[in-house]
């Protein structure tokens, strides 16, 4: 959830390394991997949860771990995304009561998440790869999820904890905007003037996403004009992913539609997003596409 300049920094770093096909790059990913294990964070989403979501249990932890593999690789290769089982910043899960449930517990949200996009719309964006794996530690900070740009995938993680789903999935598509945003701009932390713009100068940002982590942190929706969360507060670019993840995921939606009701700067926001998602969409990501997701 939270982008961390460093890691940034690193995933830049990758890039121009594995451009320039240079093999010293894994030294760069080891020297940025925690080296303890970071305390627990309590889900950031717990307290403002939309409970009434419910997502359909397809899997579960009495289905082997070699079929939900292939079927979790099957829909996936549906939308012409390929699965990844491991990574050097998380856990692989492994054939046991306890990694089912959670696999589960993490392939419920995150499938039927990605499968409201077009099934065209992920080779457009160029990501290719979803990584599935459990207890990632990004900079000493365990997350939930990560963009890797540098590689072409997006990570999401189980932490083994009480989570709430609908808040997971949000962080499906919050993740997927700095994914896209890095892809448009080259840059994490683009200053984008356009979006500046619709503040109108009201908002000033905080230090960073990763400011949020380590202090039992809650997000909380829409603290103020403009602002669709608490997290939105802390950067520019967390403002701009969490406003799409909300507008994306049941029950965030909703309230989204009845904030904007009186609030024009958050209105704004939502048609910059439905604008620039119906363009890159030829129109399948429209205003009826996202009023579709609230109704839910
Ligand atoms: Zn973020």
């Amino acid at each position: 959830m939270a982008l961390n300049r460093n890691t940034a920094l690193c995933a830049v770093a990758l890039l121009i390394l594995s451009l320039a096909g240079c093999a010293s790059s894994s030294l760069v990913e080891q020297a940025s991997i925690a080296s303890t294990t970071p305390p627990k964070e309590i889900d950031s989403m717990l307290k403002e949860c939309p409970r009434e979501i419910h997502y359909p249990q397809a899997f579960t932890a009495a289905m082997p771990l070699a079929v939900a593999k292939q079927t979790i690789a099957t829909r996936l290769a549906a939308l012409n995304l390929r699965v990844v089982w491991q990574h050097q910043r998380g856990a692989v899960f492994v054939d046991t009561v306890e990694d089912r449930l959670r696999l589960a517990q993490l392939a419920n949200v995150v499938l039927p998440g990605l499968e409201r996009y077009p099934s065209s719309f992920f080779t457009g964006i160029g990501l290719t790869d979803v990584v599935l794996v459990k207890d990632l530690v990004v900079s000493q900070q365990q997350r939930r999820a990560m963009p890797d740009p540098a590689n072409a995938a997006i990570i999401y993680a189980d932490n083994d904890d009480e989570l709430c789903p609908a808040g997971m999935e949000m962080r499906v598509h919050h993740e997927l905007y700095h994914f896209i945003d890095y892809r448009v701009f080259g840059d994490f932390y683009h200053r984008d003037p356009v979006w500046l713009a619709l503040n109108r100068g009201t908002i000033e940002y905080g230090r960073g996403g990763a400011t949020a982590y380590g202090i039992g942190f809650q997000n909380l929706g829409h603290p103020s004009a403009g602002l669709v969360s608490r997290y939105a507060a802390y950067a520019l670019e967390e403002d701009k992913s969490e406003v799409f993840g909300w507008m994306m995921t049941p029950g965030y939606a909703a309230r989204v539609r009845q904030w904007v009701e009186g609030d024009e700067v958050l209105r704004a926001k939502q048609r910059f997003m439905i604008e620039q998602f119906s363009l890159r969409t030829a129109g399948a990501m429209n205003a009826d596409f996202f009023a579709r997701i609230a109704a839910q």
